[in-house]
C-alpha cells in the first residue's frame, strides 16, 4: 500500500495542514479525513511527493470526525467536484453513525442551497454518496476494507484499519492514550498515532510506554508547532511525505 502523508498538524497549526493521508487505489484515492484549504494541501503534497494528486480522482473519503483540522474541508471538496471537475462524479463520504448523524448539520448552513427563502434545496447526498462504517464489522471502500474503533476524544472519533488485502495500515484517529486502542491497531503492518500534548491527545511519554516492537511500527502527526520530539523508534511524519507500507514480516 502507498500512503501519501497530506497533513501532519494539529487544529493550531500555522506551519502545516491538518493530519490526513491519501492512500493510492487502482481508481485514484481515498482520503483519510479532510481539513481545511484542501486543494492547497494536494497541491504542496503534489510538489512534496512528486506524486500527482488531481483532487477529482478521490473516490471516496473517510471521515475519522467533524473536528475542523480533520473535516474543514468538506464543503470545499464538494463544490469543487460538483462545478469544478467535469462530471467526476459524487465521492463517497464514509464515516461511523454518530459522526454522520451530524455531517449535515455541520455542512448545511453553507450548502443546503436557501438563498432567502426557507426551503432548503441542497442536501448531503447532492455532493456525496454517504456510507456508514460499522463498527461491528468490516466496511469494504473501494478495493479497501476498513475496521474502526471508537477512541476517547471529545466528540464521536474513530481510529481506523485499512486493509488492500496486501498490507493493512492502522490510523489511530484523535484520541487519548489508550493501550487498548494502541493494541487494536497493533494488527497492522504500519501505524500512523496522533501526539498532542494537551486533553484529549496521546503524549509521547504516554506512547513510549508501549513495547518496542510496537513503536518501531510507528509513525507519529498531530504533534503541535515547535515540539521536537525525543530521538526513538517513533519517528514524527511530514506533510508531503510518502509511505511505502510493506507487510509486517518483511520489514
Ligand atoms: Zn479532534
Amino acid at each position: 500500500m502507498r500512503l501519501i502523508v497530506t497533513g501532519t498538524g494539529d487544529a493550531f497549526s500555522a506551519e502545516r495542514f491538518g493530519s490526513s493521508a491519501l492512500i493510492e487505489t487502482a481508481q485514484g484515492f481515498v482520503a483519510i479525513d479532510c481539513p481545511g484549504c484542501p486543494l492547497a494541501m494536494y497541491r504542496k503534497a503534489s510538489e512534496r511527493s512528486g506524486i500527482e494528486i488531481d483532487p477529482a480522482r478521490i473516490h471516496d473519503l473517510i471521515l475519522t470526525h467533524l473536528h475542523a483540522d480533520h473535516a474543514g474541508g468538506l464543503e470545499t471538496m464538494a463544490f469543487h467536484r460538483k462545478y469544478m471537475s467535469g462530471g467526476a462524479g459524487k465521492p463517497g463520504l464514509w464515516a461511523a453513525d454518530r459522526v454522520m448523524e451530524r455531517m449535515w448539520e455541520r455542512l448545511a448552513p453553507s450548502m443546503d442551497g436557501r438563498g432567502s427563502g426557507d426551503k432548503a434545496t441542497n442536501s448531503l447526498s447532492d455532493f456525496y454518496s454517504p456510507g456508514i462504517l460499522h463498527m461491528d464489522s468490516h466496511t469494504k471502500v473501494g478495493d479497501l476494507v476498513v475496521e474502526a474503533r471508537w477512541t476517547k476524544h471529545s466528540i464521536p472519533t474513530v481510529g481506523l484499519l485499512i486493509s488492500d488485502g496486501q498490507t493493512t495500515l492502522g490510523w489511530s484517529g484523535d484520541t487519548e492514550f489508550e493501550r487498548e486502542h494502541a493494541q487494536w491497531l497493533s494488527q497492522a503492518d504500519l501505524i500512523i498515532h496522533e501526539c498532542g500534548q494537551s486533553a484529549m491527545h496521546a503524549t509521547w511519554d504516554q506512547l513510549s510506554t508501549l513495547p518496542e516492537e510496537l513503536q518501531r511500527r510507528m509513525r507519529l502527526l498531530h504533534v503541535p508547532d515547535g515540539v521536537d520530539l525525543p530521538e526513538g523508534h517513533m519517528r514524527q511524519l511530514s506533510d508531503g511525505e510518502v509511505l511505502e507500507i510493506a507487510p509486517v514480516m518483511q520489514q
